[in-house]
């Protein structure tokens, strides 16, 4: 039994806000089985100054789109001229460097306070498609990398057949693609979790598989009880191809192909009809927006607000990691509707923290995480209010200061199915996560550079 003494804590459910002060949580291997607010301090108990939260859910991540930070942000273009330098990363990484990627960004999430990882994962296959002798080799590398960072995972294994509505994979696109949907659930049935780790399902898209093979990648899902994610609408001209091949939003085809539905999240939902959000919500399909990956790709704002009054649960992810840092995402999603609606108060803070920690959770499949409460696993965070930032933090306003001023570098510490992971501030599993991200970012440049 472990005990941790917490100044102040958020816990309960998220979407209340109720923080209490001096409270005990009491650890048994990997489960909090007390949490005791208005304690004492025991002889013993790790004490956590500052407010200490669930652990936080990046629910949307490609982790090799890290390697494109700093180098694709300035410039003109748009999501397609983005996407090519995309796939110029995707051409280099095999599975030891993008192990030592993800290890190193992983560490970057769990400094951040991340303490789960839906990892949208497409890039399975050498240049030119031939399998790895483990065809799972690169999910593989994934997994051990959160291992090694002291994360959780659920590795989204994402079918990816087409290189557009009516065109087949070209180029870098090969890696991605299994050839047809059964030999996509044969790869994915080999994959094996862990402690830390689950398997989920993913549709890319409606460009990158057709519908005869969405409904097959849902029933899987389905039969496995896990996660189904999707990328949704995040470009108007997904909707307009999708239009013009099948005369259907990409979301009432979906829901057709027997895609949407609580077990599904769908990824941006950026450009939807008032149809596809009344659709959305009717079947309670969750929605995880990236607001920060949505602006550096000037993808737009979804209509996050509708969503959530027609019935979608809100969570987010930092998808192509221009930024990693859960508290921007989650006020984004407030602050990026006010500019598009003009007025304030559209998202109470309890439910975006909510949003980053418990629905977070749910749509990764670790329905026991994301709420401190006994029972569930142990996994929290500690924000420090010593910062700047966060200095005069009223004891009535400590969930809104949390959403709207916090970031992840008023982390100290973070606790993993009771393991501790960081601790005031530093990695405990990884010497030098800055290095092990410089050393990996340097040698895939060198790589570029033919060196
Ligand atoms: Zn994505």
């Amino acid at each position: 039994m472990t005990s941790y003494f917490c100044e102040l804590a958020v816990i309960g459910d998220p979407a209340r806000g109720d923080v209490a002060g001096s409270v005990l949580l009491e650890v048994e291997e990997d489960r909090l089985v007390k949490v005791t607010p208005g304690s004492d301090r025991p002889n013993g108990a790790v004490l956590l100054p500052g407010v200490t939260l669930p652990g936080l859910a990046n629910v949307h991540s490609h982790a090799f789109h890290r390697a494109l930070r700093g180098r694709s942000q300035s410039g003109p273009g748009d999501f397609w001229t983005w996407r090519e330098q995309m796939y110029a990363v995707a051409a280099r990484l095999d599975p030891e460097s993008y192990f030592a990627l993800a290890r190193a960004l992983f560490a970057e999430m769990a400094l951040s306070g991340v303490t789960a990882v839906g990892e949208f994962h497409y890039l399975h296959h050498e240049p030119g498609g031939r399998r790895y002798d483990d065809p799972n080799a690169m999910g593989i590398a994934l997994i051990a990398a959160a291992a090694d960072a002291g994360i959780r995972i659920t590795l989204l294994d994402t079918c990816y057949l087409k290189g557009g509505f009516d065109r087949e994979l070209e180029g870098v696109q090969r890696r991605f693609g299994d050839g047809n949907v059964d030999a996509w659930a044969e790869r994915a049935e080999a994959l094996r979790g862990g402690p830390l780790a689950r398997i989920g399902a993913a549709v890319h898209s409606v460009r990158a598989v057709d519908p005869p093979s969405i409904g097959p990648v849902a029933a899987w899902a389905h039969d496995h009880e896990v996660p189904l994610h999707v990328h949704l609408s995040e470009q108007r001209a997904e909707n307009e191809g999708c239009l013009e091949a099948f005369r259907r939003t990409p979301t009432r085809l979906l829901g057709d192909e027997g895609a949407l539905g609580p077990r599904t999240t769908a990824v941006h939902a950026t450009h939807l009809e008032l149809q596809d959000v009344q659709l959305l919500g009717s079947e309670r399909t969750v929605i995880c927006m990236c607001p920060t990956t949505e602006r550096d790709l000037a993808d737009g704002v979804g209509p996050a607000r509708a969503l959530a009054n027609a019935g979608s649960p809100l969570c987010v992810g930092s998808d192509s990691h221009a930024v990693v840092d859960l508290f921007e995402e989650a006020r984004s999603i407030e602050l990026d509707e006010r500019l598009v609606r003009h007025r304030r108060g559209i998202h109470p803070p309890e439910k975006l923290l909510e949003a980053a920690t418990l629905a977070g959770h749910r749509a990764l499949g670790w329905p026991e995480a994301g709420c401190l409460a006994p029972g569930t696993l142990a996994d929290f965070v500690t924000v420090t209010l010593n910062s700047s930032r966060l200095a005069g933090t009223r004891p009535d306003a400590v969930v809104a200061s949390l959403v709207f001023a916090a970031t992840g570098a008023d982390v100290t510490d973070v606790v993993v199915g009771g393991r501790r992971v960081v601790t005031a501030g530093r990695h405990q599993l990884i010497e030098d996560p800055a290095r092990a991200m410089n050393d990996v970012l340097t040698s895939l440049d060198d790589r570029r550079a033919g060196k």
